[in-house]
């Protein structure tokens, strides 16, 4: 990617703090908001993009674990995964998180030969709803200015509060903005503020631009959306949630499953998660549960993601016996792992005997609450075959499902 533009550009990404407000038990870049953590998203925003050649993460010292187990997991491109540098440690202070970074960027990670970039974004991690358009209007300001910010003008009116908490006095807003990022540099420069700044004792800066004005450097401001607000507290996290459900856009796949059981001398059989006393039992490597295993089939079919037999193999002496409510969560967790949800499931039943229809209440409820689902979403029904063919002649049960389940687009 890089030499493709004529100015090589990073993104210098802080998430180096330990800002818990958010509630939960990690810092609030760790936590997960739609199908992955804040921190990922926010990389994504701008590992996508072809101008950015080099992503600089920089991490509290301890967090190596949780932030390498994200990044795993997300789904980036080799193109996208190969722009994101070793993270960097941070400092006590924002300031000294950044400016650690910049050095990482500065120098060549172990073995790759890196050349600086000609111009840095430095963003924080906790803001990833930041839009293309907003960090290419910075990446455009730099072309005029040596900085240049994403900033919001202020449409509330401000108040300053005397000791005892009453107004004041009005204050004039015009004219005043409210600082996000990313906030972009020249490299050159911003790294020099940085250094001067260190060097002279002062540490508490609270953005870059406030060291740049403070190196007398010249910072455009570039107008921001409030949708790239950054995430404090619980009810950002839960706001961030609801827009992302928004506009994610979910598609409704279909899966069918099929499944057949012969019966053995017994006195039950489980059908949909009910024990049902009978003249016979069903014959399985499981508890042949025949309406769970269509259904689980069923969902994922609608995954694209094998059947039951491909992910518990009845070579396998584990699933002996299984309860098979344990091959249908699994079939939910996978849904659940894509990010989407199941929208609804039918199971059709076909024998001769036992009579289903008085336990259809209890087998409704049964998969409901194995999958979670509002049993106003679980159809379950049942049909003879007129005395035609293996269920007519009473020598097992078959079951038909089907699925459909809502994922990402
Ligand atoms: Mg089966």
């Amino acid at each position: 990617m890089q030499g493709a533009y004529a100015v090589s550009i990073a993104v210098l990404i802080v998430a180096a703090g330990r800002g818990t407000r958010a509630g939960g038990d990690v810092p609030k870049q760790y936590a997960r908001i739609g199908d992955g953590p804040v921190y990922c998203r926010t990389i994504a925003a701008f590992a996508v993009l072809e101008e950015i050649s080099a992503v600089q993460v920089v991490i509290r010292d301890g967090d190596d674990g949780i932030y390498w187990q994200g990044l795993l997991e997300a789904e980036f491109t080799p193109a996208q995964r190969e722009k994101i540098r070793i993270p960097a440690i941070g400092g006590d202070t924002r300031q000294s998180s950044v400016f650690k970074g910049l050095l990482a960027l500065a120098s060549d990670p172990p073995g790759t030969p890196c050349p600086k970039p000609d111009l840095v974004l430095i963003h924080d991690a906790a803001r990833p709803f930041v839009s293309a358009e907003t960090i290419r209007a910075v990446i455009a300001a730099l072309g005029t200015s040596p900085g240049a910010i994403a900033a919001v003008p202020l449409a509330d009116t401000l108040k300053m509060a005397s000791d005892r908490r009453t107004i004041a006095r009005t204050v004039d807003r015009a004219g005043l903005w409210r600082a996000q990022t990313p906030q972009g540099f020249r490299f050159d420069d911003i790294f020099a503020a940085h250094g001067r700044a260190a060097a002279a004792g002062l540490k508490d800066f609270t953005d870059d631009s406030a060291v740049a004005e403070w190196a007398g450097l010249d910072v455009a401001l570039v107008a921001d959306t409030p949708d790239n607000s950054k995430i404090t507290t619980a009810s950002d996290l839960a706001d961030a949630e609801r827009r992302l459900a928004m506009t994610t856009t979910m598609e409704p796949r279909t899966g069918t499953g099929f499944d057949v059981h012969r019966f053995a001398p017994g006195d039950s059989v489980w059908l949909c998660g009910v024990e049902i006393p009978h003249e016979a039992r069903l014959d399985g490597h499981s508890d042949a549960d025949v309406g769970l295993h269509a259904l689980t089939d069923a969902i994922l079919g609608a995954l694209g993601d094998g059947d039951i037999g491909q992910h518990f193999p009845p070579s396998d002496m584990r699933w002996k016996g299984a309860a098979s409510h344990v091959f249908l969560a699994d079939a939910a967790r996978r849904v659940a792992e894509r990010g989407g949800r199941i929208s609804n499931v039918d199971v059709t039943l076909l024998c001769e005997a036992p009579k289903i229809s008085p336990h259809r209440d209890a087998m409704r409820a049964a998969i409901a609450e194995i999958l979670k689902l509002d049993v106003a979403r679980v159809g379950v029904k049942a049909t003879t075959t007129e005395g035609l063919g293996f269920t007519g002649r009473r020598e097992g049960i078959a079951a038909m499902a089907s699925a459909t389940v809502m994922l990402p687009a």
